[in-house]
């Protein structure tokens, strides 16, 4: 079976990690096998790690450090975990030199945005004001609306010119990455969704596809998208 690689979250307090199942069933929907990163510092099995899957999703979790896009740490900015950081930097950087997709969701898509050299709002409401609430914790399916940019991949995939997103993020893009190019923006301005400008296979999502994709065939097909790509590879 295709086999899909899924960072976690670390809980500092009980030392576990743990994942929202609908990314696993979102994998397996569309046909893959979903596995499971560990969170570790040993080099080694960070590399292991992508030689063994054909695929990586970078799911949602804790702020980045800011010191990763040459920030200083506001009070604003909440729970990091810097040993994640260091191995998903890591995973993505040597992920790209396997040419292998991945769709890299809600911290994700930050981290990508990151790793390419941008810089993030650290905080919305503190930095980047606005009558839209980007953080509804209670997963409404239409917290806003995104305008999705017309001949990207996320436009091939979803079908339409705007689309209905849940919305769970305090930060977001401020400046893009090199070599990223915009494939959704929120009608606030803000950048939801990017992709690259040279076709690599990798899709960055501010929202989470993987809870909506129960219900929105649209949604599902960005998860079909890495399974079948990841089959090209394997
Ligand atoms: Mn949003």
């Amino acid at each position: 079976m295709i086999t899909i690689g899924i960072g976690a979250n670390w809980d500092t307090q009980r030392k576990r990690l743990n994942i929202p199942n609908d990314y696993i069933t979102a994998v397996i929907r569309a046909g893959g096998l979903p596995v499971l990163f560990p969170l570790t510092d040993n080099e080694a099995v960070w590399k292991a790690m992508i030689d063994k899957v054909d695929g990586v999703i970078f799911p949602g979790g804790e702020d980045i450090h800011p010191r990763e896009f040459g920030e200083e740490v506001i009070p604003q900015c909440d729970e990091i975990v810097p040993e994640r950081d260091a191995q998903e930097l890591y995973t993505y950087r040597y992920l790209l030199s396997t040419r292998k997709p991945f769709l890299a969701i809600c911290r994700g898509i930050q981290l990508m945005n990151v790793a390419q050299g941008g810089t993030l709002y650290q905080d919305i409401p503190t930095q980047a004001p606005t009558n839209i609430n980007h953080s509804q914790n209670d997963t409404p399916t239409d917290a806003h609306k995104v305008s999705i940019t017309p001949d990207t991949l996320l436009h091939s995939l979803i079908g339409s010119d705007t689309s209905p997103v849940n919305s769970r993020h305090h930060q977001v893009i401020k400046d893009l990455g090199k070599g990223l190019k915009v494939s959704a923006m929120s009608e606030d301005g803000f950048i939801e969704a990017v992709e690259f400008a040279d076709g690599y296979p990798g899709l960055g999502l501010q929202w989470h596809p993987e809870n909506l994709a129960p219900h929105d065939p649209a949604m599902q097909r960005l998860f079909d998208w890495l399974i079948k790509e990841a089959g090209k590879r394997a």
